[in-house]
């Protein structure tokens, strides 16, 4: 089962992830954390590109993208499905993402979109806290760890990531919207796509995305 998950920075498709993934035995498959590990080497020319583009808030190009994310979902271990989180961002990082699946005899079976108002979008993102180990996700008013500073889960330190901050995280609204919303009129023409309505807490839309999966949701392990 090939999963899309959608929605604007800050929706929360790195918080429903791994408890999806978990709950259907798939891997997440994040182009945030690929870009982040590709931008943590400056030895490298496409890492140091693409460290300054996700510090602008724009969009790595369709083909840097692509190419990346692609080699990932060929492993082994995204053979019986997945779960994408991030990707595809445009319309032809979508038609790229058929294309190859269907090599496969594969195709996208859903595309969630997890639906948040605008205006919600930036707070969640500017209180937001990431764990070092795995990006355990924390918001200081909404869901904060029980120790400052500290990951519940694996007790690694919590930090910012650098595009969350302000203008930032305007830039990536500004500049992001209008293609997802190309995505979401492509998965809405292949007849997959699913909108849940993600303000309520996380329980309650992982509840209703699995509901959105209907019966091989309901009936994964
Ligand atoms: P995320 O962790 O999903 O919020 O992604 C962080 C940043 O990585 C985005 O603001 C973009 O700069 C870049 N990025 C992530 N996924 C994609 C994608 N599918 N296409 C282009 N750029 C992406």
């Amino acid at each position: 089962m090939v999963i899309v998950l959608l929605g604007a920075p800050g929706a929360g498709k790195g918080t429903q992830a791994p408890i999806l993934g978990a709950h259907l035995g798939v891997p997440i498959l994040a182009s945030g954390d690929l870009l982040r590990a590709v931008a943590a080497d400056p030895s490298s020319a496409v890492g140091r590109e693409v460290d300054a583009i996700m510090k602008t808030g724009e969009l790595v190009p369709d083909e840097t993208i692509v190419r990346i994310f692609l080699d990932r979902l060929t492993a082994p271990d995204a053979r019986d499905g997945a779960i994408l989180d991030g990707f595809p961002r445009t319309a032809a990082q979508a038609a790229a993402l058929d294309a190859a699946l269907a090599q496969t005899g594969r195709r996208v079976d859903f595309a969630i979109l997890i639906e948040v108002p605008e205006a919600e979008l930036i707070g969640r993102m500017t209180d937001r806290w990431l764990c070092r180990a795995a990006g355990h996700i924390y918001n200081i008013r909404t869901h904060r760890p029980l120790v400052e500073g500290v990951c519940d889960i694996d007790g690694s330190e919590l930090y910012k990531r650098a595009d969350d901050a302000l203008d930032t995280v305007r830039a990536r609204m500004a500049k992001q919207l209008a293609p997802l919303a190309e995505v979401v009129a492509h998965y809405r023409a292949a007849g997959v796509l699913h909108a849940v309505d993600g303000r309520q807490g996380i329980d309650i839309v992982t509840g209703r995305v699995i509901a959105a999966l209907g019966a091989e949701g309901a009936a994964a392990r």
